[in-house]
């Protein structure tokens, strides 16, 4: 049998895992951070219309430019962070991994670098190894906090040409203030990308409204895929200066952003007041289930996002298999005892906390 062992692959590749979370069909899924509600039918029933309208111009190339969609995004951001936003402020691709992938290939690159405060999304190592970008790795504090000083003096002392900063962070949840962000902002001697994946669930300012005062230096990246419930879309989005956004198309495929995914992304930003209605719910359940974790005996670290991390167990691989045995799949992040949990709908967390209380009370 050919394996990959006898192919000419980089010598960077070589040994490496694709990314991805094992996925097995369990009664309960919180292994990636995914909105536990499918569309409901008034949602469907307009991303259907929005896709049969677009069906009829399928000979066709996609707009390139996007310009629909990017001015539907540049009004939510506008609304919602209250940032001065338009069309040329907006960068759309498929899904927030694909924005972060034009990032590095613009701004990053062989011999130049990247750093990241680990533990982190794992996504931005996998895609400097991909782009050619040096990883710089530094490291957050016991409890998974960035202590601002040192991430200050790191950034100053190894001068990456990219600063990634995860907020809130995954896979604990905790947040940089945005004083904090316009702190390492400053000391950068290149970009910031601030990603803003789950920010919707946090009560921190987004960093949208601090990129007209650093425009060659800071980019936001956003997506739909967590708090819109909007995974399968695979739609992403940076908001930065518009010269930015002319860099952005220096990478880019032709025609990368496809008829549907534009037509169906549209239709879910149309729909936002009810997905801000899913994230006050899913706000209170993470409360919920951090507390009755707590009681429990597990401790949780405090999250701005729709998971958690929390532990600890003798042996995490193992407790998650006690997870799967009891219908439950998290995700086991490789860190020390800790394993991670989405927010799910309130019957998911019961079933969720359930098992957590039978675990803990059985002998390993
Ligand atoms: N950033 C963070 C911190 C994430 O956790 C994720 C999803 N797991 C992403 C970005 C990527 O999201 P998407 O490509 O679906 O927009």
């Amino acid at each position: 049998m050919t394996t990959l062992d006898a192919l000419p692959l980089r010598q960077e590749l070589r040994d490496r895992r694709a990314y991805g979370a094992p996925q097995i069909a369990t009664a309960v899924k919180l292994n990636t951070n995914e909105s536990p509600f499918p569309p409901p039918q008034a949602l469907l029933d307009a991303i259907g219309e929005s896709l049969r309208a677009a069906a009829s111009d399928l000979h066709r190339y996609p707009d390139p430019d996007a310009g629909a969609l990017r001015r539907d995004l540049a009004g939510y951001v506008s609304q919602t962070d209250g940032a001065e936003v338009s069309a040329q402020n907006i960068w759309v691709a498929n899904g927030s991994n694909e924005v972060m992938q034009h990032v590095l290939q613009a701004f990053g690159g062989p011999g130049r670098s990247a750093m990241g405060f680990e533990p982190t999304y794992s996504m931005y190592r996998h895609l400097t190894l991909g782009t050619g970008t040096r990883w710089m790795a530094e490291q957050r504090g016991d409890d998974f906090s960035l202590n601002l000083i040192d991430a200050r003096r790191a950034i100053v002392e190894r001068r990456p040409d990219v600063v990634v900063i995860a907020n809130p962070n995954s896979p604990d949840g905790g947040s940089v203030s945005l004083e904090g962000i316009e702190t390492l902002v400053t000391a950068a001697p290149g970009i910031v990308v601030v990603d803003e994946a789950y920010v919707e669930f946090s009560a921190q300012t987004s960093a949208t409204t601090l990129v007209e005062r650093h425009p060659t230096k800071l980019m936001v990246s956003r997506t739909l895929s967590k708090a819109f419930g909007m995974a399968g879309i695979r739609l992403g989005y940076l908001v930065a200066h518009p010269a930015v956004v002319e860099a952005m198309r220096l990478v880019r495929l032709p025609y990368h952003l496809s008829t549907f995914t534009q037509a169906a992304a549209r239709a879910a930003l149309s729909h936002h007041q009810r997905m801000a209605e899913t994230v006050r719910l899913l706000i209170a359940e993470r409360r919920r289930v951090t507390q009755e974790l707590t009681s429990l005996g597990f401790t949780v670290a405090p999250s701005d996002g729709n998971f958690l991390l929390f532990g600890s167990f003798p042996d995490a691989a193992a407790a998650w298999n006690r997870y799967v045995d009891r219908g439950v799949l998290l995700r086991d992040v490789g860190i020390d005892g800790h394993l991670r949990t989405a927010i799910g709908s309130p019957t998911e967390n019961d079933a969720f906390l359930a098992a957590s209380s039978a675990i803990r009370n059985s002998v390993p």
